[in-house]
């Protein structure tokens, strides 16, 4: 624990997911063949011009909408010009003057307690192309030039990197159930720049930042920032504050340790102008009611849904709300009948232990909400036993047939109760001397009565009622 007080700003930025790259017809889809969804304006050939793709506005100004910022007036982009080779017009469109969204606020959970996080704001903007860099050359993947890409920038409100990772995990899942993004860390669909600072406990300022960019895993992004205050605290502890600089390192994940890149005092000037090529228009309000439609419901939201109208439990809520996946499958069960608390049990206990196993999505889960019903409603009627439900589960999964091909009416659990009390009416007139034995005090002959019926029913009584009927009859 270090004595100082650290102070955290987060730059998100993320893969949008939509049916054409943001300015040109080529399909958003760079983990394809290299330089297969490439049109002359994402090489930028000369006499191509940029045509906006109406999909990605409407998203960013949704994602805008979901974190409560203003939206300016009209929507215009800027051009930010540098020369990089994975950058071929030069410049990359993106928004600096007029940014989709500005000073939002988005309330997230950590360990169970509410935090307000600020947002500075949020833009829309083209990715560039890749570089794959090989011993002697590089290779430039097109591709992935001109994917939009939402930028989110935080105000520096986070004190931990708990709070900077929950923050991040959060909106990860808050693009998936907007159906913004698939925010797939592991296809480098979110990269992060992470910009740390730490100050006294009760000082007004803040202290120097340090920026450590792209740091494409949350993972990273929490040991990046706990090693960055160990470093400044150690410099400040040693009265060497002076070479905490404002400057930009990168993680490098081998050591655990970040390392100087540049000083920010060798910051390039972007230049930045209004992009010429691309008009402005009105976001008028119609516009953005239309918008706020498309608005699902929220982690969160489901969250508090779930605990309040289907009475589960805050810890199995949290577990159903972590995937978007999860709870879509969980509300599916839900409108078709289910008992919530069995379908929450299942999907906890059960399915999401088997899709972790076997590394599947749980789209691609056999027993459908469907199928998982016809299991879960002859246990609820009593037909089957618990334990004899779970092994129809395994059956079925491991068979790829429909459960009810297993609940057949010799496995089902017998429940009728005129038939357990002949059963348990015919074991009581041949034990007589058991009988007595009982009520002289041999109470644990309860057991031995127990036993007789399962026995007589092959294990099929349902347990329960056998001693209820038990308990009327012998005392
Ligand atoms: P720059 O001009 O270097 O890009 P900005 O003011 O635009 O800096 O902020 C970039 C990011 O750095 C934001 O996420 C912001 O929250 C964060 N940030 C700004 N000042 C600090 C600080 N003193 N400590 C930690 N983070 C900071
Ligand atoms: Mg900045």
């Amino acid at each position: 624990m270090s004595k100082y007080k650290a102070v955290i700003g987060l730059e998100m930025h993320c893969e949008m997911q939509s049916n054409s790259k943001v300015f040109s017809s080529a399909e958003n889809s760079y983990n394809d063949t290299p330089n297969a969804n490439v049109r002359p304006l994402d090489m930028a050939f000369p006499g191509t011009l940029p045509t906006v793709n109406k999909e990605c506005i409407c998203k960013s100004l949704l994602m805008s909408l979901v974190l409560n910022c203003s939206q300016p007036e009209y929507m215009y982009f800027d051009r930010k010009n540098y020369y990089y080779p994975d950058l071929p017009k030069g410049y990359q469109i993106t928004q600096m003057h007029a940014p989709v969204g500005v000073n939002g606020k988005i309330t997230i959970d950590i360990d169970g307690r509410e935090k307000e996080v600020l947002i500075h704001d949020i833009h829309l903007e083209e990715d560039s192309a890749s570089l794959d860099h090989y011993r002697d050359i590089s290779l430039i993947d097109y591709n992935r030039s001109g994917v939009p890409l939402l930028e989110l920038v935080t105000e520096p409100c986070f004190y931990s990197a708990e709070e900077a990772v929950a923050f991040l995990e959060y909106m990860r899942r808050i693009y998936q159930y907007c159906g913004v993004s698939e925010a797939d860390t592991k296809k480098g669909q979110i990269r992060c720049d992470v910009n740390v600072s730490i100050m006294d406990e009760n000082a007004s300022e803040l202290g120097t930042k340090v920026e450590m960019k792209n740091i494409n895993s949350f993972a990273n992004v929490y040991d990046a920032i706990n090693y960055e205050i160990k470093r400044q605290s150690e410099l400040k502890d040693a009265g060497r504050y002076d070479e905490v600089e404002q400057e930009t390192r990168r993680f490098d994940e081998e050591s655990g340790t970040t390392i100087r890149m540049r000083s920010k005092v060798d910051a390039i000037d972007y230049k930045y102008f209004v992009e010429p090529n691309i008009p402005k228009y009105k976001i008028t309000k119609e516009w953005l009611e239309e918008i706020k439609k498309d608005i699902p419901m929220l982690p969160r939201e489901r969250k508090e849904k779930y605990i309040k109208e289907y009475n589960l439990s805050e810890y199995d809520a949290n577990i159903i709300i972590k995937e978007k996946d999860y709870a879509d499958y969980f509300e599916e069960c839900v409108k078709i009948g289910i008992n919530p608390k069995l379908a929450a049990n299942y999907l906890i206990v059960q399915i999401i232990a088997y899709i972790n196993k076997e590394g599947i999505s749980i789209k691609d889960f056999y027993l459908k909400p469907e199928y998982l019903k016809q299991i879960i409603v002859e246990q609820d009627k009593g037909n089957i036993s618990s334990k004899q439900a779970k092994e129809i589960f395994n059956k079925a999964l491991d068979e790829r047939k429909e459960p009810k091909n297993y609940i057949s009416k010799d496995n089902a659990q017998i429940s009728d109760k005129n038939l357990l009390e002949d059963i348990i009416n015919t074991i009581l007139d041949n034990n007589q001397t058991q009988i007595e034995a009982y009520h002289n005090g041999k109470t644990n002959l309860f057991d031995y009565f127990v036993g007789q019926v399962m026995k007589e029913t092959k294990g099929k009584a349902n347990p329960n009622m056998v001693k209820e009927i038990l308990k009327e009859k012998l005392d």
